[in-house]
C-alpha cells in the first residue's frame, strides 16, 4: 500500500504544543507554533504564545512582532484566551494613539528593551490602553518602565471605572491597620493626605485611628463615591494638579507611584507638601519581591497595563534619600502580591 503523507490537524498540532507547553518545553512547543504560522484557524493563538515564549528568552523585538501578528490576525484573539465569563473575552483590538519612550523616568538616561507582554488576559485590563506592553529596563538606575503608554492618559482612566474600586473590599482593613498603626506612632500630628482614595479603606482606616482625613483621586467616580460614603473631603484631580492649602503629618500614596508618567514631580511634591518630622508612606509592586523572583514572567504585574513604573527597594530607596527624606521601615504588603510598604520620615 502507498505510503500517504498525513495532512497536519492544526488542533491537535496546537493542542500537543500547548501540553509541551504545560511541561515547560519551550523550544519543542515553539517548534509546533511556528509550523502553525500558516494555519488560519491556529495561527494568531500559535503567534500569541511564540511571543510569549520570545519574551522568555530574551527577544524583546521578535516577541513584540509575534505579539502584533497575533492581534493583526484576529482582533478577536481575546476570546481563544480567555474563559467566556472573563470582562475582556470579547475585546476587539483596535488603534490606541500612544506615547512612546525610551527615557527613564526616574533618572532622566536611555533605557533598553526588558520584556513584552500582552495584557488582554489580565481581568482589570483597561480598555483605553493597548494591551501590548513593552516595557524598559534603565542600567543607570535599575528601574523598570512602560515604553508606551495611551496619550490621553488621564482621558484614558477617566473613561472606565473599574468595579473593584467602587466597593470597599472590608478585609484589608486588618492589614491596613496594621500599616496605620505603625504610623500613628511616627506622626508628629493628625492631618492625613491620602492620594489615589480608590474605593476609600485606607481612608477609612485612617478616619478609624483618629487622623483627620482629605483624599484625592484622579477619577471622578472613585472620589465623589468615596467623599460621600466617608463624609471626608476627597478632591477629584490628578495629584501633580492638586492646589493644597495646608501640609500634611501623613502622606499615603497606596499602589499610586506605579501608575504615574513623572515619578519624581509626584514624590518632590508629596515631600514638599510633609511637615518636618511628617511621615510619607508608599506602597508600590517591587520587581525584586520575593513574589516576583519566584513567579518570573507569570507574575500578573507584568501585564497591569495602568502600570508605568516598576521599582524595586534598592532603586527607591536611594531616589528618597536624594529627596530629604530617610526610610524608616519596609514591609511586604499583606493584601497586594508582590507590593512592598516604604515608610519614610521628613527630616
Ligand atoms: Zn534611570
Amino acid at each position: 500500500m502507498a505510503a500517504v503523507a498525513r495532512a497536519i490537524d492544526p488542533v491537535s498540532t496546537f493542542n500537543h504544543a500547548e501540553q509541551l507547553l504545560e511541561k515547560q518545553r519551550d523550544n519543542e512547543a515553539f517548534g509546533l507554533y511556528f509550523e502553525l504560522r500558516d494555519s488560519s484557524r491556529m495561527a494568531p493563538l500559535s503567534y500569541y504564545r511564540m511571543g510569549e515564549i520570545l519574551n522568555r528568552t530574551g527577544q524583546i523585538e521578535e516577541s513584540i512582532d509575534c505579539h502584533r501578528k497575533a492581534f493583526e490576525l484576529d482582533p478577536h484573539l481575546a476570546r481563544g484566551l480567555t474563559t467566556n465569563d472573563h470582562p475582556c473575552h470579547d475585546y476587539r483590538y483596535h488603534f490606541v494613539e500612544q506615547t512612546h519612550t525610551t527615557q527613564c523616568p526616574m533618572c532622566g538616561e536611555q533605557g533598553r528593551k526588558h520584556s513584552c507582554y500582552n495584557a488582554i488576559t489580565k481581568p482589570d485590563f483597561t480598555p483605553g490602553f493597548d494591551p501590548i506592553r513593552v516595557w524598559m529596563h534603565c542600567d543607570a538606575c535599575h528601574h523598570i518602565f512602560a515604553a508606551n503608554y495611551p496619550t490621553d492618559l488621564i482621558g484614558a482612566l477617566r473613561q472606565h471605572n473599574h468595579g473593584s474600586h467602587l466597593s470597599p473590599r472590608h478585609e484589608v482593613f486588618p492589614a491596613l491597620g496594621r500599616v496605620l498603626s505603625n504610623i500613628r506612632t511616627l506622626a508628629p500630628g493628625n492631618r492625613l493626605l491620602e492620594i489615589g482614595a480608590g474605593a476609600g479603606e485606607m481612608a477609612a482606616v485612617a478616619a478609624e485611628f483618629l487622623f483627620d482625613v482629605v483624599g484625592i483621586d484622579i477619577r471622578p467616580a472613585y472620589a465623589n463615591a468615596v467623599a460621600e460614603r466617608l463624609k471626608i473631603p476627597v478632591h477629584a484631580c490628578d495629584f501633580l494638579d492638586y492646589q493644597a492649602d495646608d501640609t500634611f503629618d501623613v502622606i499615603c500614596m497606596g499602589d499610586v507611584l506605579e501608575h504615574t508618567t513623572e515619578p519624581v514631580r509626584m514624590l518632590l511634591k508629596s515631600i514638599s507638601l510633609l511637615n518636618p518630622g511628617g511621615v510619607l508612606w508608599i506602597s508600590t509592586p517591587n520587581f525584586e519581591s520575593a513574589f516576583s523572583r519566584v513567579q518570573h514572567d507569570a507574575s500578573p504585574l507584568w501585564r497591569a497595563c495602568e502600570h508605568l513604573n516598576y521599582f524595586c527597594y534598592r532603586s527607591l530607596q536611594a531616589m528618597l534619600q536624594t529627596m530629604g527624606v530617610a526610610v524608616v521601615d519596609y514591609a511586604i504588603s499583606r493584601h497586594c502580591l508582590g507590593t512592598m510598604e516604604i515608610t519614610c520620615i521628613r527630616e
